[in-house]
């Protein structure tokens, strides 16, 4: 499939369009220390075990706001990488799905003038589930009013997983 003969192109974030510069274990040090406060312990957890976590223990909101902030910081000084330039250049509707916070993808957007390209944004706080369930990916096509076959290029397995259990065809970086 080329990106030609598709209804939408949806890309992932982090290590497809930009590198978030985020120190991911200092973030997981600090969500953990938010979970003991609340008395549960994350101690052995990643930090999507804590989200888990979070959730069952009504903290969520909370670790959000840490993760998200890290996140905003490190889309405001990311790096570029070779993919953002061709989010200009598509003549269907483009997509971003992405395990980040919907703000920091907004941020890391803006930042590289990609903003105005993209037509629809499903981070991980803006659907119920995350990646690689299906329906982050479904919904991002639901906004782009995907009629038709589409394409999600992403740069791990989670992305790929993703696509499949979504029937949309993808493509590495
Ligand atoms: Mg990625």
């Amino acid at each position: 499939m080329t990106r030609d003969d598709v209804s939408a192109v949806v890309y992932d974030f982090d290590g497809t369009l930009v590198d978030l510069v985020v120190d991911w274990n200092a973030v997981a040090e600090e969500v953990a220390d938010v979970l003991a406060t609340g008395g549960v312990d994350a101690s052995d957890a990643d930090l999507w075990r804590m989200l888990d976590l979070a959730d069952e223990a009504d903290l969520r909101p909370t670790v959000e706001d840490v993760i998200s902030a890290h996140e905003c910081d490190g889309a405001r000084q990311s790096t570029r990488l070779r993919h953002a330039d061709l989010v200009a250049d598509h003549d269907v509707p483009v997509g971003v799905c992405s395990l980040n916070a919907e703000a920091a993808c907004r941020v890391g957007l803006e930042v590289h003038d990609l903003a105005g390209h993209v037509d629809a944004v499903v981070g991980r706080d803006s659907v119920a589930t995350r990646k690689p369930d299906p329906e982050p990916l479904i919904a991002t096509l639901r906004r782009l009013d995907a009629d038709g076959d589409a394409l999600f290029v992403g740069d791990s397995r989670r992305d790929e997983l993703t696509a499949e259990r979504a029937g949309v065809a993808f493509e590495w970086v």
